[in-house]
């Protein structure tokens, strides 16, 4: 067990969350109980995660997408009202760190993922603005459209939308983990053969074909499941708490 405001400030100081820039609040957005002895992580606060960690006892959430988006509707209604009614009612402390966690050199969803498909992180996707999430970096090895398909397949264990020639050699890769399709001119840009995020939109399939660049959409929550774990076994390592990454699944 330990302290809120530890683990508060030990995030805040690891992802460095007071320096981005970011369309909601980092931190704690939701104030529960003082003591933390259990954490659930997921990829989104949304209600069924917390009712799976109020059935498991937690008193902690920890998540990348919380509230409190910039432009959204502030009352407290439909089902927002629900979701914080759910929290304040079993005194769950709601963490949510957004582009620190995409951005994170190690824990980060773009880390994660690098490390889950195997790339190698060779820079940022922008090296004009290396504050702009995403990286740039190599395969394990030369492969196919197609194989690279059925690799990002295998492990995220989901098949992503493939824009491209199957039988095209792609060695070299961009990536922005989320829904982060406005950045393939970024990817163009760096000149790499692939790039791979979680959404698609219409514009994209095009500048894609149009560029001989192949479009991996791999899934918004597919690509973001592994950050927030990451995080949360690195606070059980660092505070002996327990906590348990539960993934509620999303097909986009
Ligand atoms: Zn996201």
């Amino acid at each position: 067990m330990t302290d809120r405001r530890r683990i508060l400030n030990h995030l805040n100081d690891l992802l460095q969350s007071d320096r981005i820039r970011d369309y909601c609040p980092n931190g704690l957005q939701v104030q529960g109980r003082e003591q933390v002895a259990h954490i659930v992580t997921g990829v989104t606060a949304n209600q069924a995660l917390i009712d799976a960690a109020i059935e498991r006892g937690a008193d902690t959430l920890l998540v990348h997408h919380g509230y409190f988006w910039k432009g959204e509707d502030a009352c407290i209604t439909g089902i927002k009202r629900e979701r914080l009614k759910a929290l304040l009612q079993h005194d769950i402390n709601l963490f949510a760190y957004h582009l620190p966690l995409d951005v994170h050199p190690t824990l980060g969803n773009n880390a994660q993922l690098a490390n889950v498909l195997e790339l190698s992180m060779d820079g940022p996707i922008n090296s004009a603005d290396p504050s702009m999430p995403g990286n740039v970096g190599r395969l394990p090895q030369p492969m196919t459209g197609r194989e690279f398909s059925q690799w990002i397949a295998e492990r995220l264990q989901r098949p992503p939308l493939h824009i491209g020639e199957d039988n095209d050699v792609i060695e070299t890769v961009a990536w922005c983990t989320g829904g982060a399709q406005g950045y393939l001119q970024a990817a163009i840009d760096a000149g790499v053969d692939a790039y791979i995020t979680g959404e698609i939109n219409e514009p994209a399939v095009h500048l894609a074909r149009e560029t001989g660049t192949h479009f991996y959409s791999a899934g918004h929550h597919a690509t973001e499941r592994y950050g927030a774990k990451a995080l949360g076994e690195h606070l059980a390592a660092e505070f002996g708490v327990t906590v348990e990454f539960i993934d509620v699944d999303n097909p986009v």
